[in-house]
């Protein structure tokens, strides 16, 4: 029979993720705050623990898929947490994107108490968690990734050992950057070629061919279209991995000039009540600004 896995984070990205190792025939205790979410997975066949803490004590490998540091920090540390639970040899897994700095802090903590820990952040969205496509980027010692790949390799397809604990965290960092100033200028160029008189659709169809042609195109193509900003991602997601690349910026001194006006646009979404919006409602403030909602004419 297959290991017992704790998996703690039941959101868009935890749940069908949690289903996926359930389906390669994992045996999983899950755990998350709204408990009507562990009920879900817990009617399918998981275990539904009562805290962080007794997930840990049940199982030798947690994987962790929260929304940021804080609630990172405190599924782990705080009280009723995984560290108090942990058993020697036992192995942390955080999926969710976090700050590096934090994790790196997290993973000294589980150290002193003679488990370890691996940051994997993801990205590939809901589709690739739904998929198990997922591209993963892990930090940690070589022999606790190899220990975690034949899970890894159930929610993922492209699954990479980039260094050391905390270097995960800075690769999605990275890819966070590219996303999110990709939307802002395929938006851009969405609200110019509209306003100006030109079908969007023909204006992603044409751009796609070429140079500027890209992913965010293409997955987000019918959010952008049909203004649908169902997440998918959410802005204020976005706008929190924004904030652990300057962040990380500042602490290694690289300058990321347009990183943080985008920075500023997630702000002004979120302010205007768009936190809980897909990322690609990013177009709507861009439609603000130039008093033009693509693909009407107005
Ligand atoms: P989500 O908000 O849908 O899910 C988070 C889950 O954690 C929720 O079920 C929430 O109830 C639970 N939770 C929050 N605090 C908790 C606590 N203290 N104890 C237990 N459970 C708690 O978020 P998501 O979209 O699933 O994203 C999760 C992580 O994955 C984030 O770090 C995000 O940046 C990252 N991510 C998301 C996507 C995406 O497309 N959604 C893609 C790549 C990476």
């Amino acid at each position: 029979m297959a290991e017992k896995i704790g998996f703690i984070g039941l959101g868009i990205m935890g749940r069908p993720m949690a289903r996926n190792l359930m389906g390669a025939g994992y045996e999983l205790v899950v755990y998350n705050r709204s408990p009507e979410k562990a009920r879900e997975l817990a009617d399918e066949g998981a275990a539904a623990a009562g805290s962080p803490r007794e997930v840990a004590e049940s199982c030798g490998t947690v994987i962790t898929m929260l929304p940021d540091s804080p609630e990172v920090e405190e599924v782990l540390a705080g009280e009723g947490g995984v560290f108090e639970g942990l058993r020697e040899g036992s192995l942390v897994v955080d999926m969710s994107t976090i700050s590096p700095v934090v994790t790196r802090e997290l993973a000294e903590e589980a150290r002193k108490r003679g488990a370890s820990m691996l940051d994997a952040p993801v990205s590939g969205g809901e589709p690739g968690a739904v998929g198990g496509t997922l591209s993963i980027m892990v930090g940690g010692e070589e022999g606790d990734f190899e220990r975690a790949r034949p899970l890894l390799d159930v929610l993922g397809g492209t699954v990479t050992h980039v260094g050391e604990v905390g270097a995960g965290q800075v690769v999605k960092a990275c890819n966070q950057v590219v996303v999110a100033l990709t939307i802002e200028a395929v938006s851009e160029a969405l609200v110019l070629g509209s306003k100006a008189g030109v079908d969007p659709a023909k204006v992603l169809d044409v751009l796609s061919g070429g140079l500027a042609g890209n992913k965010v195109m293409e997955a987000k193509r019918e959010h952008f279209l049909g203004h649908d900003f169902e997440p998918g991602f959410k802005v204020e997601l976005h706008h929190k991995d924004l904030g652990i690349a300057l962040a990380t910026g500042r602490e290694y001194g690289v300058p990321l000039p347009v990183t943080a006006i985008v920075d500023q646009m997630l702000e002004e979404s979120k302010a205007k009540g768009r936190g809980g919006r897909d990322h690609s409602a990013l177009l709507a403030l861009l439609e603000e600004g130039a008093r033009h909602e693509i693909g009407t004419g107005e």
